[in-house]
């Protein structure tokens, strides 16, 4: 279907952009070492002042000050949710989205390091616009906050946030550079039991111990598990097991989180969660209520071509990517979501030692530490350069876009 006169004009924009992309490259770099006191401070400050899922007001806010004053175009409480933010150089296709975490956990602040994500995102923004100038088309930083458990890039993609984005992308801190990542979509289940109160010693006859529902419930999932698919997750809370021992337990709640690899079968494995609680309030004569969260985080769907890209960027800054390891731990990110609608990758990459686990004070300790500041400023050259190769280079984009369809 294409014609040859079509062809040949291609093949020589190719090889000046070939030439150009080689000089968008450096002057990335050099803009990254250009920004890095500014953007240790931006990390550190946030690292200092740790906020919530949906609370994370200091943090967007800065974040939207930086770009603002590096010439992007900012708008605030982006899809109706006041921390998000979208801001924008250059117009027109294609559109490369680098997405900012940067909300907290409870009581460990940076545990999970997003303080860094937000800081490399923002900052192979700016690096970036060099490309955009050279290249044409059109970069977005856009502030995605409750990534823990509020799943606030599922709402922004529910919203249409990502509907006119080529390709997006993040660079999460861990301790390993990687490339591809796997991650286990997750459903979150509350429930309650309702039973009856009396007396536990003199009238335990009269009682409907709602407690007991939920240890049965618990008993229930741990014979299921022995059945499950590998990589597949039950695990669970309880947050209400009665007010004293010696009433009957009334009412007994509990928060549960369901993971696996597949959606299909996640869906499968929701219905035999449900059924053990199902029985045991028909064993124990309690009530059960129970709701499913809204907001419900897919697995990722990393894009291959993407990837390779990245890591050859990545390795040109003399870090080593290592190969992608099925057999690697995983949680579950709000990016799977990202990643079902656009071609996506969630790499990670090295700020301490392979024995430290992400939400542990060690790793808040990362989070703030050499390490973790030199790996912000090489995912921010990493992520920008990728984005020049796709920008530069319509052949690298279009092959990441057949994969996505194809694996669609
Ligand atoms: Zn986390
Ligand atoms: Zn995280």
């Amino acid at each position: 279907m294409i014609n040859y006169s079509i062809d040949m004009s291609r093949s020589k924009s190719n090889s000046e952009a070939g030439l150009n992309l080689a000089e968008v490259k450096a002057s990335i770099k050099q803009s990254v070492e250009t920004q890095r006191q500014e953007l240790e401070e931006l990390s550190l400050r946030i690292h200092s002042n740790p906020e919530l899922a949906m609370a994370e007001v200091k943090a967007s806010g800065w974040l939207g000050d930086y770009l603002e004053r590096h010439g992007f175009r900012v708008e605030r409480g982006f899809c109706e949710l006041a921390t998000a933010f979208r801001a924008t150089y250059g117009k027109g296709k294609p559109v490369i989205a680098f997405l900012a975490e940067y909300d907290a956990l409870p009581g460990l602040g940076h545990g999970c390091g997003h303080n860094l994500i937000a800081a490399s995102s923002v900052g192979a923004g700016v690096a970036g616009r060099v490309a955009v100038d050279r290249l044409g088309g059109c970069l977005q930083v856009i502030g995605t906050p409750a990534e823990e458990g509020l799943g606030g890039k599922v709402l922004l993609a529910q919203r249409g946030a990502f509907s006119d984005v080529d390709a997006a992308m993040l660079v999460h801190p861990g301790t390993r550079d990687t490339a591809v990542i796997q991650s286990l979509g997750c459903a979150i289940l509350d429930v309650e039991f309702w039973g009856k109160a009396a007396h536990a010693a003199a009238r335990p006859e009269q009682g409907i111990n709602a407690l007991e529902a939920m240890i049965l419930a618990f008993n229930a999932i741990n014979s299921l598990r022995q059945h499950i698919k590998d990589r597949a997750r039950i695990h669970g809370i309880i947050t209400d097991g009665g007010q004293a021992a010696n009433i009957v337990p009334a009412h007994s709640a509990g928060n549960f989180m369901v993971r696996a690899l597949e959606e299909g079968y996640l869906e499968e494995l929701k219905a035999k969660v449900l059924s053990c609680f199902q029985g045991a309030a028909l064993a124990t004569g309690t009530r059960l209520d129970y709701r499913w969260a809204e907001v419900s985080y897919a697995p990722m769907r990393a894009n291959k071509a993407l990837a390779e890209v990245f890591a050859r960027n990545m390795e040109s800054l003399g870090r080593r990517v290592e190969p992608f390891d099925p057999e690697r731990s995983m949680g579950s990110t709000d990016m799977g979501n990202v990643s079902q609608l656009v071609p996506a990758i969630h790499p990670s990459i090295a700020i301490a030692p392979v024995a430290v686990s992400n939400h542990s004070p060690e790793f808040a300790a990362a989070a703030a530490s050499e390490a973790g500041q030199k790996g912000l400023l090489d995912a921010a050259s990493a992520l920008a350069m990728t984005a020049a190769e796709l920008l530069g280079q319509p052949e690298s984009l279009a092959k990441v876009k057949e994969e996505f369809l194809q694996s669609a």
